[in-house]
């Protein structure tokens, strides 16, 4: 049997930034705070936390006067940066280059139509620290659809921006704008931006064909990665013997049953370090 560790799954180049950051600062000061999981992989953040990281919500910024705490790749709301600063927090900010560029045009698009009555929408998960994050450029009016049966109840004879959370799966993006184009009246005002990332829409067309050259595939990621649910769906398209796996005791020996080629792949919050793990399991098996 052949177990082959895919080269281009693995970390974004967002969560790199931002754990290459917290190991500098806790080279430095072994103390480090982050709010929220730094990435959405339990072993991960386990070998950060022996390095001397805590995670913290926000609600515990009162009290961390004069510590540092680090903001993760999905970014905070302004609020955030607020209660840090009334609170003398040390803040180091290593929100994602590519949401960071996505508030902004949030920020601006609900500026330019706050008051003509527009609404702001973002296609995301709801309670997703990065849409909290966006939500938060708004004042918190901007409104969150999950599905088209959420756009229900938005005024659409006022100006209508339509966003995306950057992780969400660019079809079903499409999908909903045509339908929100479906129910619009004939002068209605919308634009659709293109802000899923493209390290996210890449990915789904590599795995499908990493998945389709494996008789079995082993998907590595974390429980509560919304990237590792959407690029698994994307596996179990392709290739119907892929399994989910967190860790590997996960895995299953019934799983590799006349089976001559392994692929091991991931999300873009998987460390390289936990596919190669599996990949060896997989051997021993
Ligand atoms: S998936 Fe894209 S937007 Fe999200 S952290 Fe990674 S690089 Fe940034």
């Amino acid at each position: 049997m052949i177990v082959e560790v895919d080269a281009r799954s693995g970390f974004c180049f967002g969560v790199v930034k931002a754990i290459e950051t917290a190991e500098r600062l806790l080279a430095d000061a072994h103390e480090l705070y982050c709010i929220g999981d730094i990435v959405h992989n339990g072993q991960e953040v386990d070998r950060l936390r022996q390095l001397g990281m805590s995670v913290v919500d926000t609600d515990s910024l009162p009290q961390l006067a004069g510590k540092h705490v680090l903001i993760r790749a999905h970014g905070e709301p302004p609020s955030t940066y607020a209660l840090a600063q009334t609170h003398g927090v040390m803040l180091t900010d290593a929100t994602c280059p590519v949401v960071l560029r996505l508030q902004q045009r949030v920020k601006h698009a609900w500026e330019h139509i706050r008051n003509q009555g527009g609404t702001v929408i973002i296609y995301g998960k709801k309670g997703h620290a990065e849409v909290i994050g966006i939500v938060g450029q708004t004042q918190g009016e901007a409104v969150v659809v999950e599905q088209p049966a959420d756009l229900h109840g938005i005024a659409l004879n006022a100006p209508l921006e339509l966003f995306s959370q950057t992780t969400m799966e660019p079809q079903q993006y499409q999908q909903l704008a045509n339908v929100l184009r479906t129910m619009l009246p004939p002068d209605a005002q919308l634009t659709v931006h293109d802000t899923i990332c493209r390290q996210v829409a890449n990915r789904r067309s590599e795995l499908a064909q990493f998945a389709a050259m494996h008789d079995v595939l082993i998907f590595v990621g974390g429980r509560k990665s919304s990237n590792a649910k959407t690029l698994f769906t994307t596996c179990q398209q392709t290739n119907s013997r892929s399994h989910f796996v967190a860790s590997p005791s996960d895995l299953q020996p019934n799983w590799f049953a006349n089976a001559q080629r392994v692929g091991v792949c991931g999300a873009t919050s998987t460390p390289q370090w936990l596919m190669e793990a599996v990949a060896k399991r997989v051997h021993e098996l």
